[in-house]
């Protein structure tokens, strides 16, 4: 994506613009009041002035009204505008002229080439109306002084666009290193979720179920909640990969990785623990709970048709195990395992909870 520097709070700038020439007509009051008080001006054309330039503005306004968004080439005609209108009855104060910058400044604010050309070419035509008709005849200046403002604009135009190359290459900059920040939190994230999860199966893997497993069990010292694990391992893996080949295996260990990952609840940690083996942390459930849902699983995995297997389809074995506030992790496993021994010794294709008390071992 490309930052649009000129599309940046353009609306925005726009209103702030326009809140600058409001000021900039209102600044000329007290000005123009203590000019004619100096220069012997009559007092009463300070409203006649005032008023022409506040018409300028009013008309600004409801174009921007009905446009909803003020046109940018509009502020700046509007302050092309408003310069001539304040250079062409302050014709006597020689200065005055310097409000010819007034366009040339604004479209600093639009980042554009096309803008800043557009604001010289109405400085100079304002420049060339105002030298015909106001300024050589009641001012007196001469072609000549016409011909060093003409350097002085020149020279103000390829800074204000040096400045504006130099905006846009600093943005450019900006997003740049915006968006190889992006890239390396995506492949941070991308590398953690590798570390985290198995390639195979997309489900988390040993080491990160260890680390969550003790996780849980050292916020739980004090035994505010029950958890269980449950093992899961496919029964006669080794026959399957013999018999329909090693891809056909892998194939199944998917199968069964995502209906483990789409059964079990979202406060549930799903990992594959080894080669054909699971394990899951249930949370927030008793032991009945646990042993429904994982008896549903069961079911529901012996019923899988798998088109690998030639629409056979794999039984699972279960030992599962409740944590008691107090007990080692090791000591947890070794009841998990037990019972999934017990289901694999008394047929397979069953769920055995560990009920004798875990003992650590003299
Ligand atoms: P049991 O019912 O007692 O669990 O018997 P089993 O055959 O499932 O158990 P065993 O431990 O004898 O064999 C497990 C097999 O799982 C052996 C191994 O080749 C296979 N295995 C382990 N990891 C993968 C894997 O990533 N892909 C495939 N296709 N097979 C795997
Ligand atoms: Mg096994
Ligand atoms: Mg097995």
């Amino acid at each position: 994506m490309h930052i649009d520097a000129y599309q940046l709070h353009r609306h925005g700038w726009n209103r702030k613009l326009l809140n600058t020439y409001w000021f900039l007509v209102m600044l000329q009051l007290p000005f123009e009041f203590l000019y004619s008080l100096t220069a012997q001006r009559d007092v009463s054309s300070i409203l006649g002035h005032l008023c022409n330039s506040v018409l300028i503005l009013i008309l600004l306004e409801i174009t921007n009204k009905c446009y909803t968004k003020l046109l940018d080439y509009q502020i700046i005609s509007g302050g092309a505008i408003l310069s001539f209108t304040i250079i062409y009855f302050n014709y006597e104060v020689k200065m005055a002229v310097l409000y010819l910058l007034l366009p040339i400044f604004v479209s600093i604010f639009y980042h554009q080439l096309s803008k800043i050309v557009y604001s010289v070419a109405l400085t100079l035509l304002s420049l060339s109306i105002l030298f015909a008709v106001r300024l050589s005849i009641l001012s007196g200046y001469t072609f000549a002084d016409l011909l060093t403002i003409l350097p002085v604009l020149s020279i103000f135009s390829i800074i204000i666009s040096g400045i504006m190359k130099r905006g846009v290459e600093i943005l450019d900059n900006l997003q740049a290193t915006t968006e190889l920040k992006q890239e390396l939190l995506i492949k941070n994230i991308i590398m953690d979720k590798l570390s985290k999860t198995d390639a195979l199966t997309d489900l988390y893997n040993h080491i990160t179920f260890h680390e969550y497993l003790d996780e849980l069990i050292t916020q739980n010292a004090s035994g505010h909640f029950c958890f269980h694990i449950a093992l899961l391992d496919i029964d006669n893996f080794k026959k399957v990969n013999d018999t329909y080949g090693h891809r056909a295996g892998d194939a199944v260990l998917k199968n069964v990785s995502s209906t483990l990952k789409n059964r079990v609840g979202p406060n549930d940690f799903v990992a594959r623990y080894g080669g054909e083996e699971f394990a899951i942390i249930f949370t927030e459930k008793n032991t009945d709970e646990v042993f429904d849902l994982l008896e549903r699983i069961r079911w529901h995995i012996s019923q899988v048709k798998h088109e690998e297997l030639n629409e056979n389809s794999v039984t699972i074995s279960i030992g599962l195990c409740e944590y008691m506030p107090g007990t080692s992790k090791e000591l947890l496993f070794a009841g998990a395992d037990q019972s999934l021994y017990i289901a694999k010794k008394t047929g397979k294709n069953k769920t055995v909870i560990h009920t004798a008390p875990l003992k650590e071992a003299n």
